[in-house]
């Protein structure tokens, strides 16, 4: 499992950093933004070290699709309703121009009733 030892993300995958967990399995962690936007706010990165969608290889698709199969479970079970009265959000901010802040690949799970904060 490869971490780069200046990651932020990296040290919440080894504990090294506090979360409030979501999901953990052997490739994936979910755990709540620290600054949520919407009444439903988690995170979703892979454990390995993936900067970005832009470094993003074909074996990663199996990874990349479990993420995103998993992702609306996840939202209902942290109280999104379901759709399509209620539904989520997933956002993933690629690249300064994308507005990523944090260079460990991760998705935005948000959702709940409106308005939100931002988004
Ligand atoms: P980006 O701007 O890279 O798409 O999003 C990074 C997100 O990570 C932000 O929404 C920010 O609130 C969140 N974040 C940054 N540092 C931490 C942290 O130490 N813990 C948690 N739970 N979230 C963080
Ligand atoms: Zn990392």
């Amino acid at each position: 499992m490869s971490a780069d030892p200046n990651c932020i993300f990296c040290k919440i995958i080894q504990g090294a950093i506090p979360s409030r967990k979501v999901h953990e399995d052997d490739e994936i962690l979910a755990f709540h933004d620290i600054a949520p936007w919407a009444p439903v706010h988690f995170l979703m990165i892979p454990k390995r070290h993936i900067v970005s969608m832009a470094h993003l290889q074909a074996e990663d698709a199996t990874l990349i699709g479990r993420m995103l199969t998993l992702a609306p479970q996840l939202a209902l079970q942290q109280g999104c309703r379901p759709y399509p009265e209620g539904g989520f959000r997933i956002v993933t901010n690629t690249g300064a121009e994308g507005g990523q802040e944090v260079q460990h690949l991760h998705f935005h799970v948000m959702g709940g009733p409106r308005p939100w904060l931002r988004g």
